[in-house]
Order: structure tokens, then sequence, then C-alpha cells
């Protein structure tokens, strides 16, 4: 009972190396000094005023992103899945109806979580790289009365920007509450939480934002503030049951602080830069991006511009190769991360994101060569 068996492993005895790297794959993004510093700063409670005033500001900054008033605005203690599951697991009870929109690998995911905790899910799908149109949904809204109705905005497996306009509105007209996972898209592209109606609407640390993963942006309007408090049940989760949030007095669970602070200093950079300029300049580095690939003769899996997601970008996997040979490739030799397709999108394309700090000119530049020394030198075949 008394002697140690398990011996000392050694190498933890040898220093931690962790590279630089290019990540200019869907996420994560590279975190600049000032945010990976911003989290070096010392661990205090996560009860203590400092912390409710950094949760404060960090609630502001998000309110600004999200260009929304809600109250109940918070920083999840998780990564973008928490969000998801947080959204999910409050506003939908056993045996209710929920509408999924399936265009790609996060419709299918917010589908099975919604399975899991015993709702009947339904699905409207399209094939990876297409989108709906507001009447295909309202036609499945009224259909199948789902007291939720999930979308991503931003697909980032299949590199698709879904149309907002009006979904919000039919999602009210049938009394449903409307989710947008917007992981990959906000900060990046417009997005007006309270014009467009959304009632529930996340996103993550670690992509536009370029904190490091771990911690979720997430809003809830008061019409889904009122379907979480006039719940029957108690939500499956007790980690992310929303009922314990807004106590600030009370202990739920440890808060991750120095995610926090990293995540409150990635605000305080998109506040100095200012939410239009981000958008503007998250939309003309990937229209020069584009335009780049397209002059490469590689194409674009997402066809119409104005769905092409500006965050992440989808490219059709080049004819005669093998698109792992190739991600490899540019890692080896690049130090650069792009990557393949992810669920229904794997073998159909490559995918790049250039988000927040990485979104600029020199960076497209960068994986453009990459990409052409890639296909110079991976195996083509002859077929
Ligand atoms: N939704 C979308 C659109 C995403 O791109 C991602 C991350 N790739 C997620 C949800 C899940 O986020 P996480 O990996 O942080 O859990």
């Amino acid at each position: 009972m008394s002697s140690v068996s398990i011996p000392p492993p050694k190498c933890l005895l040898k220093s931690l190396v962790v590279p630089y790297r290019h990540m200019f794959g869907p996420g994560p993004s590279n975190v600049p000094l000032r945010i990976l510093e911003a989290g070096a700063n010392p661990v205090i409670g996560h009860m203590h005023p400092e912390i409710f005033k950094i949760m404060s500001d960090i609630k502001s900054g998000i309110q600004y992103m999200f260009q929304t008033q809600n109250n109940m605005t918070l920083a999840v203690s998780g990564t973008g899945h928490s969000a998801m599951e947080c959204a999910i697991f409050n506003a939908v009870e056993p045996g209710e109806s929920v509408l999924t929109a399936v265009n790609g690998i996060w419709g299918e995911r917010a589908a099975e979580m919604t399975e899991r905790i015993g709702a009947r899910v339904n699905t409207i799908v399209t094939p990876p790289g297409g989108f709906f149109t507001n009447a295909e949904i309202e036609q499945a809204l009224s259909k199948h009365r789902p007291v939720l109705f999930f979308l991503a905005h931003g697909e980032s497996s299949t590199g698709v920007l879904h149309p907002l306009e009006g979904i919000g509105q039919l999602c009210h007209k049938y009394n449903c509450l409307f989710l947008v996972d917007s992981v990959a898209s906000c900060g990046g592209t417009p997005l007006y939480m309270d014009q467009l109606e959304i009632d529930i609407l996340y996103t993550g640390s670690q992509k536009v934002l370029n904190a490091p993963p771990g911690t979720a942006p997430i809003s809830f309007s008061e019409r889904a503030c009122q379907k979480i408090l006039n719940r029957r049940t108690k939500p499956v989760s007790f980690f992310l049951d929303l009922n314990f949030f807004p106590s600030a007095c009370r202990y739920h669970h440890t808060g991750p602080v120095t995610a926090f602070y990293s995540l409150r200093e990635s605000l305080a950079v998109l506040v100095e830069e200012g939410l239009q300029n981000s958008w503007e300049r998250h939309q003309e580095v990937a229209e020069y991006f584009h335009a780049g690939l397209e002059s490469m003769g590689l194409k674009l899996f997402v066809k119409p511009k104005e769905a092409r997601l500006p965050t992440v970008t989808t490219i059709v996997a080049p004819h005669g190769y093998d698109w792992k040979e190739i991600t490899a490739y540019i890692m080896k030799t690049h130090n650069l991360e792009i990557s393949g397709g992810l669920g229904p999108s794997v073998g159909l394309v490559l995918r790049v994101g250039l988000m927040g700090c990485n979104s600029s000119k020199a960076n497209v530049d960068m994986v453009l060569a990459a990409l052409k020394d890639a296909l110079k030198h991976c195996h083509k075949s002859k077929v």
C-alpha cells in the first residue's frame, strides 16, 4: 500500500518545448504575444472582486462583438462545443421538437446533441457547400413546429457563410427560438444579434478573437431566458445549467481565470480596431486570397461569392493529388498549418483559415506560395 510502484516519468524532467507555427487552418489561430501575456497574470480567486470586474468587461466586449443589449451575456468555461451544449441543453426539454439546418458538420453535431437529451430532432439537409432559402426554412418550421432552430452562420467544414436576414423573424412567427453558431464567423463578418432577432448566439475564443481555446462567448435574448426560466425539467448538465450563472455570490465552478484574462485582452484588441474595420479587413483579405487561388487555377468550393465565408476558405481538393500529402508537405516545408475537409467535406476540400491577426495580405501571399510549392512537389496521378 505504501510503496510507489509507478516510477516518475522521465519525459516530464525535460523542458516543455512548443514550436511556433503559422496557424492558418480553421482554428485555432495564432495568439499574439499581448494576449498570451495577459494570460500570464497571477491567478486570483474566481470570486474576487477584480475577477467580477474582468467578467463584466468581458460581458461588455461580447455585447459589442455580438451587437446585442442582452443582459444574459457571458463567457462559458469551455470550448465552442460547451457553448453549443449550453444553448441546446438549456433551451430544449426532452420530447420537444427541434429543427436543425444541416449543411456541414455543425448541423450534424447540433442534431446529435439534441437527440442525446431526448428531444425530437428534425433536419433540413443540403449537400456540403449549399445553404437554405428562407422559403425552405419556413416550410420546415411550419411542418415541424420546433421550439428551437439551429443554424451555423459560418459553416467552417464547408466554407459557407449562411445568409441570416429574415430568419429570426420567421422563427418568431412560429414561436421558435433562433440559435446561431458563429464560432467561425463572429468578428470577421457582419453579424447583428439584436437586429437579426437571434435568440442564442455563441462563438469561440480561438478563431477571430485570437485568444487561446477554452472560453466561449454566448448570449441569450429575453425570449430565450423566459423559455429557460419556465422549464418543467432541470437541464441534463449541472455544469452548463444557466440558472447558476447569474449569481455572482454563489460558487458554481472554478472559473478558468487566466483564460478570461486572455479573452478580455482579445476583446480589447477588437474594440481598438473597431468591429466594422475588422469585418472590412477580413473581407478584403478573403477577396485577395480568392483571386490569388483562382489565378493559380484552383477552384473555390463555394460558388456564390456572397456565400463565401471570409474567415475560412474552402478550396476544391486539387484533382489528381492526395490532399493529405499536400497538407503534410506544407506543414513540413513551410511550418504552416492548413487542413483538409471535416465531416461531410472530407476529401472534397482544403481549408485555409485567416482569422483575426492572421487575416493579412502578407499571410495570403505566404499561403499561396506554399500551395504553389506543394502542387509542384507532391505526387500527381496521371489519371
Ligand atoms: N462551430 C463551428 C462553426 C466551428 O468551426 C467549431 C470549431 N471548429 C465549433 C463549433 C466547435 O468549437 P470547439 O472546437 O472550440 O469546441
